[in-house]
C-alpha cells in the first residue's frame, strides 16, 4: 500500500528536475541539461590519495560521529578562503557545514519559513530552490531579470505593497541565465534589505568560476548590517559527490541553523569534510581552479561560437562571464517544452525554460549547460538544435 503523500510533497514535485537526471544517462544524446561539473574536472587521483592518508592518520576520528556544525579545521579554512577569495569576513563560528548548498536551502526553509510567507526570487531562477521553498508552502514574488540580473527597481516598487521574508538570489553567474547582478544593483538591493527589514539569501555556487574580467563582489562582502546569509559549495569546484557546502550567517542564526542541521542529518560526512579540508590546507584549490576555469572557458567559447553559427538570426542568448549556463530565447511561437522530445530523438537535450519560472513564462526559452560536454560535442549538439528550429519553422 503506497504511502499517501502530503500536500508539502505535491508542492515539491517538479517533473523537470526528474527529467534532468534522466537525460544524463540517455545513450547517444549530447546533454546540455544538467548543471554538472565536467567529469575531467573531478580530481579523482588527489581524492584517492587524500582519503587514504586521512583514514590512515585518524580512522577513528573519521568513522565516529563528528561535530554538528562541521569539522573545526575546515571551518577555519573556509573562513580564510572567504577572506582571501571574496573579501568576506566570517569567523569560523559563523560558518556551518551543510551537505551541499542544497541542504542549506532546506535548512533555511525549516528555520524561518511559515506557510504563506512571501519569498522574492529572480525570475527565472534555480529550479530546485523553487521546489525547496515551495515545500514550505510559501508565496513567491517573482522579480524579472535582464542582462544585469534582477531588476531591483521592480522589487523596490513591489515593496510599497508587501514585504518578503527574504530575497533569494543567485547574483553571480546565475543558474539558469548565466548573467550577474550589476554592482550598483547589488548596493541598491542591500540598501533595500536594510530599509525594509528583509534578508538576502545569496547562493554563490558559481562565483569561483569566473572566466573573463573580474569576479563580481559577493553581496556578503558589501553587507555592513548583517542582512545577507551566504551559501557556498564545493560541488562545482571540487566534487558534487562529496556533498560539502556551507552557510555563513551571524552567530545566533548559525547556532539555530545547527539545531536544524542536527535534526536533518546530524552532520555532514566526516570523510568528505576532511578531504575538502586537506585540499584547501595543501593549497590545491587555487591551481585546480585555474586549471578547470581554462577548460570551461574553452567550452563556453565553443558554445557561443556554435550558437552564432547554427541558430537563426532572431534567436537571442546570454554571454556569461562565468558559471555553466547560457540562456537562449527564441522568437514567437517556439515552445521549448514541445521541442524537447524531438531534440532528444535527434540526439541533444536541454532544459525547457518554463521549469525556472514560478508560474507561467519561459516557454520560448531554454537553458543550455556547456560544462559537461567537449567542444566537439557542443558544436554537434548546437547544430542539431539549429536544424530542429529551422525544420519546424520556429
Ligand atoms: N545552488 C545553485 C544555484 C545550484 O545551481 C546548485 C546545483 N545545481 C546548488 C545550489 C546545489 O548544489 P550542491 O547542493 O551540490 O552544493
Amino acid at each position: 500500500m503506497v504511502l499517501r503523500p502530503s500536500e508539502r510533497f505535491e508542492k515539491m514535485e517538479n517533473p523537470a528536475a526528474r527529467e534532468i537526471f534522466k537525460m544524463l544517462d540517455l545513450p547517444g544524446v549530447i546533454s546540455f541539461a544538467g548543471g554538472f561539473p565536467s567529469n575531467d574536472s573531478l580530481p579523482a587521483r588527489e581524492m584517492e590519495m587524500l582519503a587514504g592518508e586521512i583514514l590512515a592518520r585518524d580512522g577513528t576520528g573519521v568513522l565516529q560521529y563528528g561535530p554538528v556544525a562541521g569539522y573545526g579545521p575546515l571551518l577555519e579554512n573556509i573562513s580564510a578562503w572567504l577572506q582571501k577569495s571574496k573579501k568576506i569576513t566570517a569567523a569560523p563560528a559563523e560558518v556551518l557545514i551543510t551537505s551541499g548548498s542544497q541542504q542549506a536551502l532546506d535548512l533555511i526553509g525549516k528555520l524561518c519559513l511559515e506557510e504563506g510567507d512571501l519569498v522574492a526570487v529572480e525570475e527565472p531562477t534555480y529550479l530546485t530552490a523553487l521546489q525547496t521553498f515551495n515545500s514550505y508552502r510559501v508565496r513567491f514574488l517573482p522579480i524579472p531579470c535582464d542582462g544585469e540580473g534582477m531588476q531591483v527597481d521592480v522589487l523596490e516598487k513591489s515593496l510599497a505593497a508587501c514585504r518578503p521574508k527574504f530575497v533569494y538570489t543567485v547574483a553571480t553567474f546565475q543558474n539558469p541565465t548565466g548573467v550577474s547582478l550589476g554592482v550598483d544593483r547589488r548596493e541598491r538591493l542591500l540598501r533595500l534589505a536594510e530599509e525594509h527589514g528583509f534578508h538576502l539569501i545569496e547562493d554563490n555556487a558559481y562565483g569561483d568560476l569566473c572566466y573573463e574580467g573580474e569576479e563580481p563582489p559577493a553581496l556578503k562582502s558589501l553587507d555592513r548590517k548583517g542582512r545577507v546569509v551566504y551559501l557556498g559549495s564545493f560541488s562545482k569546484i571540487i566534487s558534487p559527490g562529496l556533498r560539502v557546502g556551507y552557510m555563513v550567517a551571524d552567530r545566533e542564526t548559525r547556532a539555530k541553523a545547527a539545531v536544524v542541521k542536527q535534526v536533518l542529518d546530524v552532520h555532514t560526512s566526516n570523510l568528505s569534510q576532511r578531504i575538502v579540508c586537506e585540499f584547501l590546507s595543501r593549497g590545491c584549490l587555487e591551481p585546480h581552479l585555474e586549471n578547470i576555469r581554462a577548460g570551461y572557458l574553452r567550452k563556453r567559447d565553443a558554445m557561443l561560437e556554435a550558437l552564432k553559427r547554427h541558430l537563426p538570426r532572431q534567436a537571442e542568448w546570454t554571454r556569461p562571464r562565468g558559471g555553466f549556463f547560457i540562456w537562449v530565447r527564441l522568437p514567437g511561437a517556439f515552445d521549448s517544452g514541445k521541442a524537447l522530445p524531438e531534440a532528444i530523438l535527434r540526439g541533444m537535450a536541454f532544459v525547457p525554460g518554463k521549469a525556472f519560472f514560478t508560474r507561467d513564462g519561459g516557454q520560448n526559452s531554454l537553458r543550455l549547460s556547456f560544462s559537461g560536454s567537449t567542444p566537439e560535442q557542443i558544436h554537434r549538439g548546437i547544430e542539431i538544435l539549429g536544424g530542429l528550429i529551422r525544420d519546424y519553422g520556429w
